[in-house]
């Protein structure tokens, strides 16, 4: 027996448009089905810009299949298609993809009880669970853009499957403006960027996903560490610095490895004792904590970390500095009383919301991801972040199942400078670790009770945020991240002592400046140092040398002005303090 369904559309154009994409991913369904008979379809969802779905096939699909899968993809959206839902048993579902062990897998999977449902558009029929534009006319504008390969279930013990990768939208002006979007986010690429600034490499000699901090990127990162060291020391955070590699019983004892071991490295066998990379800093701080018998006088005690980790992902989705293997997190560790949870938790949320700000940003997303198995003290905690979230007024999302593995957690997602959404921060509450370690303090009642964690990572993971900098800034850093604030560019090797007589006037007043002393034209040097995106270049001839001044040459500003070599420093350290 079946019954009609319509899918539940949620409020708002945000779900529309991933309907409508969703809708596209089975629009391509269907014309791979009719083109290439012999690709077994597998998933499709909608994704931030767009879509994919993954096949099964064994030759691989090339460029002129993608154009040629895109035309009848737009004949399937011209026919207008209704899309039509329907109830079945499993056994109808298995049996209508009995060709098709994917569909039977996901088909089994289903939760009892659960809806099981078939969508048809046209000759084409789908096992989904629903979420749909009501005709595939809905659809204004769409493109193929490339295929990759993707493990069944991103598991590598699975098939290799082929994602082709698409998008959709309502109107061909919004696919236009997509694609300017695209342009300028290529342009400011942070692996490209990377490159021409000179910041960093990832070195094939040494193994993807781990970082090459170059000197200049070092100076920006050394900069943001100081930044946020500087906040944990006004907000009464202790330094703490833990090992890279502990024995693996540690995280059999945090639960790490059981809950956290396919993001782990592999053991480290040494005389007969196993050690693992570290994928987390929380074991190491609780071990501090746990070295002596605490009171609660001494708490909330909070233990901060530039903590580096490793974690195992797979080579195909490494991604320059925002997807790695090891990575420094600015992390910290709190632990309190359960009445001081509230306060905690608030402060921290403050922090995130300082540091973001400080660097340019000023949208956010909140997400209070909640555990899929909830215990006890999982209300508490959520309460808490709940709590936190409404006394600041901040709207949030609940992401259901997305918590960690020792409680829910508060995560914070931004907008850069051309409206990419990144996610950053999280802050977390725990009452598992605390237990699995047996934490305690003594309280006023003279009675031993267990204190509460809160786990914070603001900027998240040093090199992620970096690489969003770079993005959210396209490269311009302001004058208080940037590695080189100002060149000096003398016109001729007559005003060479005093380009450096200026730098070093400029440096003893601890601003970060260098001297061009190569034979190149001006114009080649100003044009060089232009691309270098430098807030300052000072431009130094026979007049400026007799005056005693400077041409100054501002980022982004056509104007050139001639003022005294004070005037600048001035203007220098007055931007630096502002952090323009
Ligand atoms: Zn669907
Ligand atoms: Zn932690």
């Amino acid at each position: 027996m079946t019954t009609s369904t319509t899918p539940a559309r949620p409020e708002g154009p945000l779900a529309d448009i991933a309907h409508l994409r969703h809708t596209a991913a089975h629009v391509l369904a269907y014309a791979v089905q009719d083109l290439f008979p012999d690709a077994k379809p597998t998933i499709g969802p909608a994704i931030e810009n767009g879509f994919y779905y993954d096949f099964d096939r064994t030759e691989p699909f090339t460029t002129e299949d993608l154009e040629t899968l895109a035309a009848r993809m737009r004949e399937i959206v011209k026919a207008d298609y209704p899309m039509t839902g329907r109830r079945v048993s499993r056994e109808e579902a298995i049996e209508a993809f009995r060709d098709n062990p994917y569909k039977i897998e996901i088909a089994r999977e289903i939760p009892e009880g659960d809806p099981i449902t078939l969508y048809t558009i046209g000759g084409f029929t789908d096992l989904c669970r629903g979420g749909h534009a009501d005709s595939t006319g809905a659809i204004g504008a769409l493109e193929l853009e490339s295929v990759a390969g993707a493990y069944w279930r991103g598991k590598s013990e699975n098939p290799m499957l082929q994602r082709i990768y698409g998008t959709a939208f309502v109107t061909q002006q919004e696919l236009d403006d997509y694609h300017a979007f695209l342009e300028e986010a290529a342009k400011r690429d942070h692996r490209k960027l990377g490159a021409e600034l000179d910041l960093y490499h990832v070195d094939e000699m040494a193994g993807g996903g781990l970082i090459f901090w170059h000197p200049r990127g070092a100076i920006m990162r050394g900069l943001v560490e100081a930044f946020i060291r500087d906040g944990l020391r006004e907000r009464g955070y202790l330094p703490v610095v833990t090992p890279h590699i502990v024995h693996e019983n540690l995280y059999a004892t945090s639960g790490h490895l059981e809950n956290f071991g396919d993001s782990m490295f592999g053991p480290i066998e040494v005389e007969g004792q196993r050690f693992r990379l570290k994928p987390m800093n929380c074991p190491g701080h609780i071990l501090i904590y746990a070295n002596e018998g605490r009171s609660y006088r001494d708490l909330p005690l909070r233990y901060s970390e530039f903590g580096t980790v490793y974690r195992f992902e797979l080579s195909g989705t490494l991604h320059g500095l925002t997807r790695v293997r090891g990575f420094t997190q600015d992390d910290a560790h709190l632990f309190c009383t359960p009445e001081q949870l509230q306060a905690e938790f608030e402060q921290t949320v403050d922090e995130a919301l300082r540091l973001m700000e400080a660097f340019g940003f000023s949208e956010f997303e909140y997400f209070l991801s909640t555990r899929a198995e909830r215990g006890a003290t999982d209300e508490i905690a959520e309460a808490a972040i709940r709590n936190a979230l409404e006394s600041h007024n901040l709207p949030y999302q609940i992401d259901d199942g997305g918590g960690a593995f020792y409680g829910p957690k508060l995560d914070i997602n931004l907008r850069d400078a051309i409206g990419r959404k990144w996610q950053l921060g999280t802050v977390q509450v725990d009452f598992v670790l605390p237990e699995r370690f047996e934490l305690k303090y003594r309280g006023s009642d003279g009675q031993d009770h267990r204190p509460v964690m809160i786990h914070r990572a603001l900027a998240g993971s040093l090199e992620r945020f970096f690489g969003v900098l770079i993005e959210h800034y396209g490269g311009n850093f302001p004058a208080w991240l940037a590695p080189t604030q100002a060149m000096v560019v003398p016109i001729s090797e007559h005003q060479l002592d005093y380009a450096y007589e200026i730098r070093g006037r400029l440096r003893a007043r601890g601003f970060r400046i260098d001297t061009d002393a190569s034979n190149e034209k001006l114009g080649y040097k100003i044009r060089h140092w232009k691309t270098q995106k430098l807030p300052y270049i000072l431009v130094v001839g026979k007049s400026e040398l007799a005056d005693g001044t400077v041409n100054v040459n501002e980022r982004g500003i056509d104007e050139k002005r001639t003022v005294s070599v004070d005037a600048f420093a001035e203007e220098l350290a007055a931007r630096i303090a502002a952090k323009r």
